[in-house]
């Protein structure tokens, strides 16, 4: 970070710009909004500063500036849209110890003016340090649009209530009386001007007293693949409200890091066949944080429902009678066919597909081995890493094809994904060779489709090359 955001107080203090045409305009827009004692040095300024001047909203000298007309300036801007000039008035407010502004010049400028979001007194500032100027006004139209246009007057009357609202507990309850406010009761009371306000306040405030203690609820959530992008919105806002998360090892940082900066998050993370936190304790702490009254997601990879034992969560929350719900998410064999561009399932070659996995909690599983070893059939193998010597074996003595396509794809969605293309016959040799340690989804009868027609526009995935598929 080369520039420190900070909010400069600027009440009563003096602001220089030297400048009269577009530029000035620009800064003067925004400075107007401020309580400084605005100066500007311009010989021939545009009407509008001579308006302003007009109006008392700024001191207007109409001539070059000089050594000493910017002494006590807080802040000082060269708008003059003229090197040369800009240059001479920079050095004279720097002189005259300001922090200088040279418009549309990083390089010689001590402080930069951020893109801003309004709605005093909630000020959002947005900054890139000069590199994307697009990207922050983007930034700034996107947040724009989200805030209600009534937020600032909100915060106003809100901030004189804060005191009466002490009167709820401090965290949850208090946080959702806010809540509530800002984004139901307040716009809502608006248009009927500041006393509405205060009746809604004030009526809030009676209805979030008398509420009981909100009773806590589990939040079963599919984490999907990895790529944040891939979650539901669902899935995005109740990490945004979850008092707890308890999550495994194969969520992302990325989507970890979409949680409330509040909450509590807890890793039970799992490795298959390594360390892990016993189911039985998970099922506790689930249990234990929920009768606390907290709002828990239990973040799975993928999606909740595919090999991830909730069924035993789940009886353990029934067991004390802790209201749950499931929310879907994107199961590692959806986004990892979706990179080889292919279907799960197709006309003419498989009407049906299987999900496996590799091992269960006896070791490697068993399957209807005969029915997989017909022509046409697809398996999307979970956890089959280290189990596929024992799969081939079982599918070629059932009597499966050699030549049959196996895919590997490790890190589906993942900046990290690789894609290893083999068939049955070479699967073991193969997988060993590549030496993959993330998660890696084997798709049984299934190659990717032409390289030339996959992913085009998938950051992730380099194209599939033949090379690379042995
Ligand atoms: N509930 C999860 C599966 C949990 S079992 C789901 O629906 O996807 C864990 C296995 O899922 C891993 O061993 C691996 O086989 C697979 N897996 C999970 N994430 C993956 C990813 N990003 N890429 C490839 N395979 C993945």
């Amino acid at each position: 970070m080369d520039h420190f955001p900070i909010f400069l107080r600027v009440e009563g203090r003096r602001i220089v710009l030297s400048g009269g045409g577009e530029a000035a305009l620009a800064k003067l827009r925004l400075l107007l909004k401020t309580a400084g004692h605005i100066t500007v040095f311009a010989q021939d300024p545009a009407p509008e500063i001579v308006a302003w001047a007009d109006a008392g909203k700024l001191a207007l000298i109409r001539r070059h500036m000089t050594p000493g007309d910017t002494l006590c300036a807080a802040l000082f801007y060269a708008a003059d849209e003229d090197d040369a000039e800009d240059a001479r008035t920079s050095a004279i407010a720097r002189a005259d110890g300001a922090l200088v502004n040279v418009v549309d010049n990083l390089e010689d400028s001590q402080f930069i003016t951020p893109a801003i979001v309004d709605r005093d007194p909630v000020t959002i500032a947005i900054g890139t340090e000069g590199a994307a100027p697009v990207l922050a006004r983007a930034i700034k139209a996107e947040l724009e649009e989200r805030l209600p246009a009534a937020l600032g007057p909100l915060a106003r009357i809100g901030k004189a209530f804060r005191k009466a609202a002490e009167a709820l507990p401090f965290g949850r309850a208090r946080r959702d009386f806010w809540r509530d406010y800002y984004f139901n009761a307040g716009p809502a009371a608006i248009t009927g001007g500041e006393t509405a306000v205060q009746g809604a306040l004030d009526d809030l405030l009676t209805d979030h007293l008398a509420r009981k203690a909100r009773p806590g609820h589990v939040h079963f959530v599919g984490g999907g693949p990895g790529d944040p992008d891939l979650l539901t919105m669902k899935a995005r806002r109740l990490l945004d409200e979850a008092d707890v998360v308890i999550y495994d090892r194969l969520i992302s940082q990325p989507i970890l890091e979409l949680a409330r900066r509040e909450a509590v998050m807890i890793d039970v993370g799992k490795e298959a066949y390594g360390p892990s936190t016993p189911q039985e304790t998970i099922n506790d702490l689930i249990v234990e944080h929920a009768q606390q009254g907290a709002q828990v997601v239990r973040l799975k990879s993928g999606d909740a429902t595919v090999f991830g034992r909730l069924d035993e969560e789940i009886d353990a929350l029934d067991a004390h009678n802790i209201a749950w719900s499931i929310v879907p998410g994107i199961t590692a064999a959806s986004a990892a066919v979706a990179e080889i561009g292919q279907s799960l399932t197709k006309r003419g070659r498989n009407a049906s597909v299987r999900f496996l996995t590799g091992h269960d909690m006896k070791g490697f599983a068993d399957h209807d081995w005969a029915t997989l070893a017909q022509p046409g059939q697809v398996a999307a193998i979970y956890m089959g890493k280290k189990s596929a010597r024992f799969i081939q074996g079982r599918l070629i003595m059932h009597g499966a094809d050699r030549h049959t396509a196996v895919t590997v794809i490790e890190n589906a969605s993942r900046p990290e994904q690789r894609i290893l293309e083999t068939t049955l016959d070479a699967l073991p040799t193969a997988l060993a060779a590549a030496e993959m340690s993330g998660p890696a989804l084997t798709f049984y009868g299934l190659a990717p489709r032409e390289a030339a027609q996959v992913q085009a526009d998938n950051p992730y995935s380099p194209p599939i090359t033949a090379q690379e598929a042995r």
